[in-house]
């Protein structure tokens, strides 16, 4: 990376927390294996079976409370820190990790495991606990009306209005660790190509979207990722301040 980028965004999915011991979605030993999408990640499911998918994702918020961050996430909070404003966080994935590792605005398009969503009021508040009918809702006080503050299929992400200005405006777009199978997030790499932009997939892998990005870093992100993390850094003190 010769010439520093004014702009970064950087998505990233499960493969980025999956050296942490975070199962990524689609494997043998996934989060959801066992259990059927459909019956815990849907709006559906949720209107049939409000309180087996709190259990789930119950399940799943205990699972979080003690994982660390690793190297690739440890990476992008030095990424932050070198660019400022010339640079947003967009992850797909509910572990907290990206904000255990110090970045401090990441954008969780998919919503968050440690918070909750009420459906009588809609405020979204963090939550460490479980979910339980009698858990009332700390905003509103009701009760049997909390939900996973989590992005069910269908739903429409957070945030994008936000992203897809910046994915407009930047001229350097990074994905790691996701599949490409999840839109709308799978398609910013069009984005980002239409807005002229340089685009990156790390990943152990090919995937989906392989053939639309324009460079590729293979292997794991807890290696490739600081690497080339230490690149960009370089370019912007050898070109001085990028932003001005
Ligand atoms: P995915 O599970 O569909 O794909 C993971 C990708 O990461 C794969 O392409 C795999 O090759 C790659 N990968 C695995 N280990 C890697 C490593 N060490 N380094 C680099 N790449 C690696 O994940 P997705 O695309 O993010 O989509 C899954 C959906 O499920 C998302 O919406 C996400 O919110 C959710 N999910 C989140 C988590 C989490 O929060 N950690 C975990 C599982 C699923
Ligand atoms: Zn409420």
């Amino acid at each position: 990376m010769r010439q520093a980028p004014r702009s970064i965004v950087v998505l990233t999915g499960a493969g980025i927390s999956a050296e942490s011991g975070v199962p990524v979605f689609r494997g043998p030993d996934g989060l959801w294996h066992g259990r059927r999408v459909e019956d815990v990640a849907t709006h559906e499911a949720l209107e049939r079976d409000l309180w087996g998918v709190n259990a789930f994702f119950n399940e799943l918020r205990r699972f979080v409370a003690d994982i660390k961050p690793n190297p690739a996430h440890e990476a992008l909070v030095k990424l932050e820190q070198a660019y400022g404003n010339a640079f947003l966080l967009v992850t797909q994935n509910v572990d907290p990790l990206h904000d255990r590792a110090g970045s401090k605005h990441p954008l969780h398009m998919h919503g968050e495991l440690q918070s909750i969503l009420c459906e009588q009021c809609g405020q979204r508040t963090p939550f460490f606990g479980d979910v339980l009918p009698q858990t009332a809702c700390p905003a509103c006080g009701r009760t049997e009306c909390l939900r996973p503050d989590i992005v069910l299929f269908n739903e429409m992400p957070y945030a994008m209005d936000q992203i897809i200005d910046a994915l407009m405006a930047c001229d350097l777009f990074i994905a790691v660790g996701t599949s490409g199978f999840v839109y709308p997030a799978a398609g910013f790499v069009d984005i980002a190509t239409h807005a002229g932009a340089h685009t990156i997939e790390i990943n152990l892998a090919e995937t989906e979207r392989s053939p639309a990005f324009a460079e590729k870093r293979t292997g794991p992100a807890g290696q490739t990722l600081p690497a080339l993390v230490a690149e960009l850094i370089k370019a912007k003190e050898h070109d001085g301040d990028p932003r001005t």
